[in-house]
Formats: C-alpha cells, sequence, structure tokens
C-alpha cells in the first residue's frame, strides 16, 4: 500500500516539471515563432535571455543580481510594449486567423484579380522582367498611392505587365492594387532595417518586407535575377511560388 503510494508521489513529481517544461517550450517557441522576421524578435530574444538569467538567479539565491535583474526586466517589459506596439498589435490580429485577405471584394472578383495577378507575374517572370505589387488589405495604402502615378484602371494581366517591361516610365518602383483597380504605379516603399534578410535581396525584397512591416498589404515580388515569385505578408517572405502556391496562399487555403 505504502509502495503504491510512494510511487504514485514519485510520478507525480517527476511528471508535472516535465509538462511545465514542455509547456514553457512550446510556448517560447511559438512565441518566437510568430515574431520572426519582425523588428521584435531581438528585443524578444533578449527578454527571454534576462528570464532565463532570472530563473538562475533565483534558484543559487544571487540576491543583488535578482533584485538588478528584476528592475531590469520591469523596465526591458515597459519599453517593448510601447516600441513594439504596431507589431504586437499586427501580431494579435493575426492570432486565430486563416484567410490572410480581408477584402470588401466579392469572391469572384478577388478571384478574377488573383488570375490576372498569377498570369502576369508568371509572364514576368519567363521574361525575366522584375515586378512588385501591393494589394492593400485592411490598413489604407492611400500616402504611396499619392507618391506615384496615379492609373485607375481595371487589373487586367497586360497592363501590369505594360507597367513594368524595362524602360517603360513606370517600371522603377511598385504597384498598388486598391478595392480591385490598379490605383498606382511607380510607387516608392520604405526599405526593411532587417539585418538578418540574406543578401540576396537587393532593394525591391527589401521595399516589399518595408511595406509589409508598416502595414498588412499583401506583396508580391518577381525577383529579375532570380525569375522567381515570392508573397511577402506580415513581415514575412515566402519565396520560389508556383501561381497555385501564390493563389492559395493569398486566399489562405
Ligand atoms: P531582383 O531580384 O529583381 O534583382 P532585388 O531585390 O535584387 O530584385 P534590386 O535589384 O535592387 O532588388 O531592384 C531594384 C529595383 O527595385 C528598382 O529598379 C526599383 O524598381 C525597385 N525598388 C527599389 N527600391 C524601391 C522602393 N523603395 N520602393 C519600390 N520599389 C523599389
Ligand atoms: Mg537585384
Amino acid at each position: 500500500m505504502t509502495m503504491t503510494n510512494d510511487m504514485i508521489n514519485i510520478l507525480t513529481f517527476s511528471w508535472k516539471p516535465a509538462l511545465e517544461i514542455i509547456i514553457l517550450w512550446a510556448l517560447i517557441y511559438h512565441i518566437l515563432r510568430f515574431f520572426e522576421g519582425t523588428k521584435a524578435i531581438q528585443v524578444l530574444r533578449g527578454i527571454f535571455i534576462l528570464i532565463f538569467l532570472f530563473f538562475l538567479a533565483q534558484v543559487f539565491k544571487l540576491g543583488v543580481i535578482n533584485s538588478l535583474l528584476r528592475d531590469l526586466f520591469t523596465i526591458s517589459v515597459i519599453a517593448a510594449l510601447i516600441i513594439f506596439h504596431p507589431e504586437i498589435r499586427q501580431g494579435l490580429a493575426r492570432l486565430g486567423q486563416h484567410n490572410i485577405f480581408s477584402t470588401a471584394l466579392k469572391e469572384e472578383e478577388l478571384d478574377y484579380i488573383l488570375k490576372q495577378l498569377g498570369k502576369a507575374t508568371d509572364d514576368l517572370c519567363k521574361s525575366k522582367v522584375g515586378a512588385l505589387l501591393a494589394i492593400e488589405n485592411r490598413d489604407l495604402l492611400d500616402n504611396y498611392i499619392e507618391n506615384g502615378v496615379e492609373i485607375g484602371a481595371k487589373v487586367s494581366s497586360e497592363i501590369i505587365e505594360t507597367i513594368f517591361t524595362p524602360n517603360s516610365i513606370l517600371h522603377d518602383g511598385g504597384v498598388i492594387i486598391q478595392n480591385g483597380r490598379i490605383a498606382s504605379a511607380g510607387c516608392i516603399f520604405p526599405l526593411t532595417q532587417n539585418q538578418d534578410l540574406s543578401r540576396i535581396f537587393g532593394t525591391r525584397h527589401r521595399a516589399a518586407l518595408g511595406l509589409s512591416e508598416e502595414t498588412d498589404a499583401i506583396i508580391i515580388v518577381v525577383s529579375e535575377e532570380r525569375h522567381d515569385v515570392s508573397l511577402v505578408y506580415q513581415s514575412k517572405l515566402y519565396r520560389d511560388l508556383s501561381k497555385e502556391e501564390l493563389f492559395s496562399k493569398v486566399k489562405g487555403s
């Protein structure tokens, strides 16, 4: 009887910390994955290191380090909340959201636009021509539309391909699609400051990432150098997508 009780005690004693470690590990892993590619990731890593040091100081009862870390930790959490308020808001809005595209457009209008964009990017890719296209989502892109040349045409693969044809006056910069129409071309987007980004990505890809750090736009990049199509959304870059993959990623299916 005592034997069984002892065994139960040992089992309860050993599985609880293990379960806690697994839950904590999964939580930290998902939080890091969630903010991966955003400016907040560096600070998050720092906070987790502080938590770990704080934990060690508690275990080994290091009084001075303990109280120092406690103050530093409180200050850094408050500072991170203030500095990374936009990233945190974006991240929370993303929670539980499957369809990345939130638009007032009807399903068939969206399908039509995506088909035209798919064809245009495919053709541009085959002709080794670079392109940058941003589709407005919830955040308005009016400021960026205004810094380009306003067009206001129905989306068609022919117009997009014409815009990006080398030597066309509007081929530099990005095209913005708003409410199902080509709103503007030759738009300048902010460049990302992300230092971790591979050197193979130049200013076109950096402009796509920069815009996606500022807004929830869905951005398509055709690489002139590598002849591949990428989707950039929520500060993440999905490389080398086929027409079908691009379509299903945007539709969130
Ligand atoms: P690629 O793979 O096509 O070579 P890349 O990421 O290496 O792209 P660059 O070769 O530097 O980028 O591409 C330069 C082009 O990117 C410019 O001609 C211009 O059209 C576009 N571009 C550069 N900066 C911006 C910006 N801030 N906003 C919009 N477009 C930009
Ligand atoms: Mg280049």
